[in-house]
């Protein structure tokens, strides 16, 4: 069924935000308008986030009028907005459906950064997250995902100009609307994000990474790690059974290779857990020779998991042991820890499944 007939079905359930160029092409041609029609609603809708379609002025009574009929353009509600003393704001949005997700605002001395979430819950299981508690509900769309960042722009000074995909889900799980919606991002009548500022970070599905590789555009792509080896990954991290570390780092070879850009490892820091200079010699010699970045990030505390992050001469030590190996290394800076900005707690704590 094509996404217009679906609307007919669910009369006015068609989220404009779903829909690219092309589609949206189909769709003004359905209503016996110009083809240039849509490329104004797309302006209205991604560019200019308008909340109701009445605002379109430069369209036609009539055809606002005839797309209201079939059609919203996918506006969340912002059910809750905690804002941290360093600018960081954390916003849990509830969906057409009822469902919330969350997305985060970071401001940078270098712009202002949107992270956010490609589903509603997460199934991956990693040990130490709380976005995983609940299990997967459903993917975000294109739209849903688009809306976050347009939340952010209009209650924002700064406006976004940095995306990563590091929210609650798994992307590469969520492929083709995640992809739907970075393309959208990057659209000269939409926002104009460079790829380069599009990060999308997974826990390491190996055939997605492939897939990336081969899009042809150069987005930031960043490895959930976490560990050095299999035996320890495996504990902290299921997906590691299913593409263990080998299958994965080939997989971020060839992502370097055909795109020509760094990978990003982003590794938690657990107390006691994989913390040690004997884990750091090892991740050093694992990633030995590849064009990459390691990120540590000392574990935010979640209460349904326990685990607490090293103190700070042990994350120090372990930063200067991957530096001295001569793998690049930054310590993540440490953004609105007092609004529960790790993944997934805001939406927990709201109860909402
Ligand atoms: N599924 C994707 C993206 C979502 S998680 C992925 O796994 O990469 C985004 C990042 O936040 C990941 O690196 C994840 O490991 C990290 N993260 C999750 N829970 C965390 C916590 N409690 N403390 C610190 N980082 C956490």
């Amino acid at each position: 069924m094509s996404f217009l007939e679906e609307a007919g079905h669910r009369k006015s359930s068609l989220n404009l935000k779903d829909l690219d160029l092309q589609e949206m092409t189909q769709l003004v041609r359905t209503l016996n308008q110009p083809d240039y029609r849509a490329r104004q609603i797309m302006e209205w809708l991604f560019r200019h986030g308008v909340t109701d379609l009445a605002a379109m002025s430069n369209l036609p009574l009539s055809l606002r009028q005839q797309l209201a009929e079939i059609a919203h353009p996918g506006v969340a509600e912002v059910v809750a907005r905690w804002q941290a003393a360093d600018g960081t704001t954390k916003y849990l949005l509830r969906l057409s459906d009822g469902e919330t997700v969350e997305c985060v605002y970071m401001l940078y001395s270098y712009g202002a950064t949107a992270c956010v979430s490609s589903q509603v819950g997460c199934r991956m299981g990693c040990l130490f997250c709380a976005s995983t508690i609940g299990g997967k509900v459903r993917d975000l769309t294109c739209g849903e995902m688009y809306e976050q960042v347009l939340v952010m722009n209009r209650d924002q000074k700064k406006k976004v100009n940095r995306v990563v995909v590091m929210g609650i889900g798994e992307p590469l799980e969520n492929y083709d609307e995640t992809l739907k919606f970075i393309r959208l991002l990057h659209e000269p009548y939409a926002l104009n994000i460079g790829y380069r500022r599009i990060t999308i970070s997974t826990c390491g599905l190996v055939p997605g990474i492939k897939r990336l590789a081969r899009e042809g555009i150069p987005l930031t792509l960043a490895v959930s790690l976490h560990a050095p080896n299999d035996e320890l990954r495996n504990k902290i991290m299921p997906i590691n059974r299913q593409y263990p570390l080998d299958q994965l780092l080939a997989a971020c070879r060839e992502y370097t290779e055909m795109t020509h850009r760094r990978v990003t490892f982003e590794y938690v820091l657990i107390k006691g857990l994989n913390d040690s200079p004997e884990c750091a010699r090892e991740l050093a010699g694992l990633l030995r020779g590849m064009l990459c970045h390691v990120n540590l990030i000392p574990v935010n505390y979640v209460p349904e998991r326990g685990l607490e992050k090293p103190e700070p001469r042990v994350i120090a030590a372990f930063q200067r042991l991957l530096d001295e190996a001569g793998i690049s290394v930054t310590l993540r800076r440490e953004l609105g820890s007092e609004i529960m900005a790790a993944c997934g707690q805001l939406r927990r704590s709201q109860n909402t499944r």
